[in-house]
C-alpha cells in the first residue's frame, strides 16, 4: 500500500486535466510517511483515487504524476514509458544520418524529471527530481535493455536538483569511460560534444531545426552569431553559403570546441570569426563602430528559469534585441530566441516588439520557431514549451 496524498477540496482540477504537477498548497493531508521520491497515491478530498505520483518533500512541486491510473510504478512501467518515448521518435523527420537526439523529454514523455539524450553510442541521463532519482537504477537497466547500447553517463549536475534536496552528480553509470569528445552528425554537419563537462548534456539538441532554417536563409549574407557556444549556428551558416560569419561566446572552452568543429567540417580556423567576449558589450561596440550584418542570431542562456525572474530577464532580452535591430542592414533577418521557462511566447514577442520600436526599425515576424520534435510538448503540460524563437525581418 502506497502512502496517500489527499488534495484540498476543489484543488483536484489540474490533476484531472492531467497536469503532472501537484503543488504543496493543493495538499490537504498525507496518510503515511512517504520518503523522498517514493510513490504515493493521489486522492481527491472526497477520497476518489486519481493516480500515482512521486513525492518530493522539499520542493514546492510536492508531487509529480507518474500515472493517472493504478499502474504499478516499477520495472514494467519504466520499460513501457521508455520504449514508447523512443519509438515515438522514429519518423519525426530528423535526418536519418543524425546520430544525436533527445530520447526522453521528461514530463512530455510521461516521465517527470527524466531526460535522456543520445550522442552516437553514448546515452546521457539527467535525473532532475526526487522521483527520477529514486528509480535511477531501474531507468539505467531499462535503457541498456531497450536501446542495446552499453554506455550511460550521468549529468545530474543541474541547479533544479537543489530544490529537491538532491546533490549534484556526474559520472559513468554503465560501460567504459567515455572519450572527451563524442563526434556526432546533425543534418550532415559534424560536431564534437563534450558530454562530461559541456553545457546541458553537451549539446543544444533542441535547436536542430532552427539551425537548419538559418542554413536555408543566409546564402550570401553576413552573419553575426551571438551566444554561439560550440559554433552550431555558425557551422550551419557557413555550410549554407554565408559570405561572412562572426561568432561570440563568453566561454573559452566552448569556443575551443568550436574551433575543432570548424576543422572537423573542412573550414579554416578564421572562417567563423570566433571571439571570446560578452555579447552585451560586443553589441554596443559594434553599434558604436556602425558595423552592419545581414543576419543576426541571438540565442542567449536562460535569463529567467521561472516567472519570478521574468522582469529582470525581460530587460536583458530587450537590450540585446534592441542593439541587434540597430546592427541589421535593410532586409536583414534577426533570429531571436528565449529558452526561459519564465517568459511566455506572448511576452517574448512583446519584448521584441518593444525593442524594434525603440531601435526605430520597421520589423515583422516572418517565421516563428520552437524546440525540435525530439523535445515534444505534451498538451497537458504547456510548461514544456520552453524554447521560443522569432525570425524578424526589418524592412
Ligand atoms: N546557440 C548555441 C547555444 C547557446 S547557449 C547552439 O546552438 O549550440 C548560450 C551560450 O551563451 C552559452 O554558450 C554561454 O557560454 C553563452 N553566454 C552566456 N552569457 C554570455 C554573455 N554575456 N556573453 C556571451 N556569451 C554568453
Amino acid at each position: 500500500m502506497n502512502p496517500k496524498i489527499f488534495l484540498k477540496k476543489d484543488r483536484d482540477r489540474s490533476v484531472r486535466q492531467r497536469h503532472p504537477w501537484i503543488f504543496s498548497g493543493a495538499i490537504e493531508r498525507i496518510e503515511g510517511s512517504p520518503g523522498i521520491g517514493e510513490t504515493v497515491d493521489i486522492l481527491s478530498a472526497e477520497g476518489e483515487f486519481l493516480g500515482r505520483a512521486a513525492y518530493s518533500p522539499q520542493s514546492s512541486i510536492r508531487a509529480r504524476m507518474w500515472a493517472w491510473d493504478d499502474a504499478e510504478i516499477g520495472n514494467a512501467f519504466f520499460e513501457s514509458r521508455i520504449k514508447r518515448a523512443i519509438e515515438a521518435r522514429l519518423g519525426l523527420m530528423i535526418a536519418e544520418s543524425d546520430n544525436a537526439l533527445r530520447l526522453v523529454h521528461a514530463e512530455s514523455d510521461g516521465l517527470p524529471g527524466v531526460v535522456v539524450d543520445r550522442y552516437g553510442d553514448v546515452l546521457v541521463l539527467q535525473c532532475l527530481t526526487a522521483g527520477a532519482e529514486r528509480w535511477r537504477d531501474v531507468i539505467v537497466t531499462t535503457l541498456l535493455k531497450v536501446t542495446g547500447l552499453d554506455t550511460i553517463f550521468e549529468r545530474s549536475d543541474v541547479d533544479v536538483r537543489e530544490l529537491e534536496g538532491l546533490p549534484k552528480r556526474t559520472g559513468i553509470l554503465h560501460g567504459a569511460d567515455i572519450a572527451d569528445r563524442i563526434i556526432i552528425q546533425e543534418n550532415g554537419i559534424r560536431f564534437g560534444v563534450d558530454v562530461k563537462t559541456g553545457q546541458k548534456t553537451g549539446f543544444y539538441l533542441d535547436q536542430r531545426r532552427n539551425r537548419q532554417r538559418v542554413r536555408e536563409l543566409v546564402a550570401g549574407k553576413s552573419v553575426l552569431n551571438c551566444f554561439c557556444y560550440t559554433g552550431g549556428f555558425s557551422l550551419y551558416a557557413l555550410v549554407g553559403g554565408a559570405s561572412k560569419v562572426v561568432s561570440v561566446d563568453s566561454s573559452g572552452s566552448a569556443l575551443e570546441i568550436g574551433r575543432e568543429n570548424l576543422a572537423l567540417n573542412g573550414f579554416s580556423m578564421d572562417q567563423a570569426g570566433l571571439m571570446e567576449g560578452d555579447v552585451f558589450l560586443l553589441l554596443r561596440r559594434f553599434r558604436d563602430e556602425a558595423r552592419k550584418f545581414d543576419a543576426i542570431i541571438l540565442d542567449p542562456p536562460k535569463f529567467a528559469p521561472t516567472a519570478a525572474q521574468a522582469e529582470k530577464a525581460a530587460r536583458g532580452y530587450k537590450d540585446i534585441n534592441l542593439l541587434a535591430f540597430k546592427l541589421l542592414n535593410p532586409g536583414g533577418l534577426l533570429f531571436t530566441f528565449s529558452c526561459s521557462g519564465g517568459i511566455s511566447a506572448e511576452l517574448f514577442q512583446k519584448i521584441v516588439a518593444g525593442a524594434a520600436l525603440d531601435a526605430k526599425v520597421d520589423a515583422r515576424i516572418v517565421e516563428t520557431l520552437a524546440q525540435g520534435p525530439d523535445h515534444p510538448v505534451a498538451l497537458n503540460f504547456p510548461e514544456g514549451a520552453y524554447l521560443k524563437g522569432l525570425v524578424c525581418q526589418i524592412i
